[in-house]
């Protein structure tokens, strides 16, 4: 893709009103759009991003034995009567249709999926089932800010587990907690599980937490992998660690990224499904909801990754994984060449599936093109210029490391392909 032909481009200055690292270097980079306070437009190259997490979402649902599916977000208000939810959740939309009717944008949706289910889960052959959606959830959060941390609208997969027993719930409930993890270390982030209160539902919830200084929560956790949300905590600074007895208990700012919760037969129950058990009793269906946020997980990863220059994608999801440039030159015949490697690279990766992001732009100096390129924040950035091709070679620099090198022309395309699908050494910044 030739960066001249996206109308998105990067912007000099950040948003004035920019509180976070992600809001601001997004927006910078021209990832993201704020259309108002908590809702943003993706831009051709933030869509990218955002896609390439849903998709990893989507493998790690499927490979759990989920089925996706797409709900309306329109949603009528007799369903929350029947939960008596329509006044509970707080930061739910509530509109008016014409006449009387009433309808709400949906922040959540077990009021949709558990009549959904109910009509197609006859007896207890028919389960587990469990289904999942992509879909932006709106809700009227108070405070809405840092960017993609806290929307408005933002993006939600959303999966709902039904279960007969509580055994066979267990191990779904566990399997997910695997499935979750994989989610977050494909896209470059460290979450820790952490034990979090379970609201009205059961006793216990777990989060999945993010440390960045931006996050708004704040968790207690030990080197071992034990942690508990504040709210809940049965510990404090400075103690020993319950689970491993060695580790001192820190404290840490955190943001919230996915979050699974038992929900017993909450809503089974106010809508009526049950089904006839093997011994031949009408069973309440036990149930669980498994959220993440892929609109969240974007901006958590530009809050972990970046530096002083712009973002620094993990490979996984970054929109390209090459940043490709041509260095103008005013020799036509020089000119001519250093365009032709530009687009041969381009193509024969391609071809490789390696995406390649080719600035291409004739009016702007090399100076702001590496500007563009860190702020940007693809894995390798090449340059072909006049000097390069004295040397037969291109420019080659991974955006986490500072030093570049040469690397001969005609070896270029295969030392790419296998640097993109090596794994990541990232470390948080
Ligand atoms: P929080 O405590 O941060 O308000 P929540 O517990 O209300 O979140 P859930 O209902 O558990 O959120 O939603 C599942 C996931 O959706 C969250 O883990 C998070 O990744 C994402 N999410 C929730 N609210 C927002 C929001 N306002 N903006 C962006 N992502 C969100
Ligand atoms: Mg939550």
């Amino acid at each position: 893709m030739r960066y001249s032909k996206i109308f998105a481009k990067t912007n000099k200055s950040a948003p004035h009103d920019a509180d976070s690292p992600n809001a601001r270097l997004l927006a910078q980079a021209g990832f993201i759009n704020q259309s108002m306070s908590g809702v943003y437009s993706y831009l051709p190259l933030g869509l990218r991003v955002l896609n390439k997490i849903k998709q990893i979402v989507r493998e790690e649902m499927d490979a759990l034995g989920a089925n996706e599916i797409l709900m309306p977000a329109l949603h009528s208000k007799n369903l929350y009567d029947t939960t008596e939810r329509w006044d509970s959740i707080d930061v739910l939309f509530k509109l008016k249709g014409s006449g009387k009717k009433e309808y709400a944008l949906g922040s959540t949706h077990e009021e949709v999926v558990t009549p959904l289910v109910k009509e197609y889960v006859k007896s207890y052959k028919d389960l587990p089932v469990a289904v999942y959606q992509i879909q932006d959830k709106f809700r009227d959060e108070p405070r809405a800010k840092s960017g993609l941390l806290r929307g408005r609208e933002f993006s939600m997969k959303d999966l709902y587990s039904f279960h007969l027993t509580e055994e066979d719930f267990n191990k779904f409930y566990e399997k997910s907690k695997e499935s979750y993890l994989n989610v977050f270390s494909r896209c470059g982030l460290d979450a820790v599980v952490v034990e979090a209160s379970g609201g009205v539902f059961s006793k216990f919830s777990h989060e999945f937490q993010v440390k960045t200084e931006y996050g708004e929560d704040t968790i207690f956790n030990c080197k071992c992998g034990f942690a508990q949300n504040k709210e809940i905590a049965e510990v404090k600074e400075d103690d020993d660690c319950p689970k491993c007895g060695t580790g001192k208990i820190q404290t840490s700012k955190s943001i919230e990224v996915g979050n699974i919760f038992p929900l017993k037969n909450r809503f089974t129950k106010a809508f009526g499904f049950k089904v006839q058990g093997q011994d031949g009793k009408q069973t309440d269906i036990l149930m669980g909801c498994y959220g993440i946020g892929p609109s969240r997980v974007m901006g958590s990863v530009v809050e972990v990754h970046h530096d002083d220059k712009g973002i620094v994608w993990p490979k996984a999801i970054a929109p390209f994984n090459v940043h490709l440039i041509s260095i103008k030159n005013k020799d036509e015949a020089i000119q001519e060449k250093i365009m032709g490697i530009c687009q041969s690279l381009h193509d024969e990766l391609n071809q490789l599936g390696v995406d390649v992001l080719w600035d291409d732009r004739e009016n702007i100096s090399a100076g702001q093109k590496f500007a563009d390129a860190d702020l940007i924040g693809n894995p390798l950035r090449i340059v072909v210029s006049e000097k390069t091709l004295a040397d037969n070679s291109v420019e080659w620099k991974e955006r986490h490391e500072s030093e570049s090198k040469l690397v001969s022309t005609e070896n270029a395309v295969n030392k790419i392909k296998m640097f993109i699908d090596a794994p990541d050494n990232l470390t948080s910044h």
